[in-house]
Order: C-alpha cells, then structure tokens, then sequence
C-alpha cells in the first residue's frame, strides 16, 4: 500500500519555496517508504502526515546555515483499531539529494505492539525496584537483559541500576508538599533512552 498525502508546510521563509520541489518531495517519500513502511505490523486503512520546517526565517537560511534544511515530520498510520504516529525531525542532505533523521538515530515507530511492550517492561521494572525498595526482595535480575541489578541505598535515596545500563532508576526517600517524589527514571529501549523526571509521566512519551 503507498503512503497517503503529506501536507508541506506552510512555508515562510523564500528559500524552503524554492527548496521543495518534487525532486525533494519525492526523496521525502522514498525515505519514509525505506524506513517507516516495515516497521508497520499491522494492516492499516489510511496514512498520511505534514512536514515543517524547524527554522523557518530567511535568517536561518543563508548559505553557511547547518539548521536551513531541517525539517518536523509528523505521520500516522491509522488502523481500524487505533493510530500508529511518529513526531521526529529529519534532516535534507542537499548534495547528496535525500533525508537522514537528525542525530543519527533511524526512525522509530511506535505501534502499539512496541508500545504494549515498553509498557510491560517499564512495569515490570518498576514493580522490582519497589520491591528492592521496601525489602519485599533482597535481589533482582533486570528484564531486560537478565543480569543481576545493583541497588544503593541510603537514608536519602534510593536507587536501582542494570549492570549492562539497560535502566536507571534514582528517587529521592523523600516526598514533596505535592506528594511527589524527585528523582528520574530511564529505560534503554532499542538504543534510545526513554523515561524523564517523575515517573507518573513515564509513559507519555
Ligand atoms: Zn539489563
């Protein structure tokens, strides 16, 4: 199935006017199909998206700009079911006439089997470092890669890592006047780190 319509723009600044054209459009299409399509696991109706562009003021456009060509991708793919979607910022590499993603990274898309699965893990690592933490248990092995966790405790703080840094997981004993504790939480999923400050927004991504 093709890629349904990408929306660009709008655009501001004259030189993105000049910049898309149908030979970037059409490199725009065949990196999505290369990098998005097979990461899609089940059928889907519909897709489509939009792309901006991240600077998009003739100042930022001049001839020695490193930021000119890069862009905001949005695309989804719906099912009958729910929404796959993916927000990332990719890059045009001018000379060479296609699009990287910015940082180096391949896209990633999260679908909702992924997402079942971080949910499951970052779960499951959660309960253990409660665990660890109220003593329930004395020792863990990470779920991700099996290793045995290393756990420092002190009156303080209390925090549990992978040997392997699969996950780190630091907080504070501490609660604060809104009953929240400071701390953050990280998984490594797939090479990326996921997880912020709190964990009650862990999953928001
Ligand atoms: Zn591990």
């Amino acid at each position: 199935m093709p890629l349904g319509p990408i929306a660009y723009g709008p655009f501001h600044a004259e030189f993105h006017f000049k910049r898309v054209d149908a030979a970037f459009k059409n490199a725009l299409v065949q990196f999505l199909t290369v990098q998005l399509l097979p990461q899609m696991e089940e059928p889907y109706f519909d897709s489509g998206g939009s792309l901006v562009a991240c600077f998009d003021e003739s100042r930022f456009c001049g001839p020695l700009s490193a930021v000119r060509d890069r862009y905001r991708l949005e695309f989804h793919f719906r099912r009958e079911d729910g929404t796959d979607e993916i927000k990332v910022d990719i890059e045009f590499d001018e000379p060479r006439g296609t699009f990287r993603p910015v940082g180096g990274n391949p896209l990633y898309l999260l679908t909702r089997k992924r997402l079942e699965h971080r949910r499951y893990v970052v779960g499951t690592i959660e309960a253990l470092c409660r665990q660890l933490e109220t003593g329930q248990a004395k020792t863990g092995t990470c779920p991700i890669c099996g290793l045995e966790v290393c756990t420092e405790s002190s009156p303080g703080s209390f925090s549990v890592r992978c040997k392997a840094d699969c996950f780190d997981y630091e907080f504070s004993r501490e609660v604060d006047t809104k009953g929240v504790r400071r701390g953050h939480f990280y998984v490594r999923e797939e090479g990326r780190e996921i997880g912020q400050g709190l964990t009650s927004d862990f999953l928001s991504d």
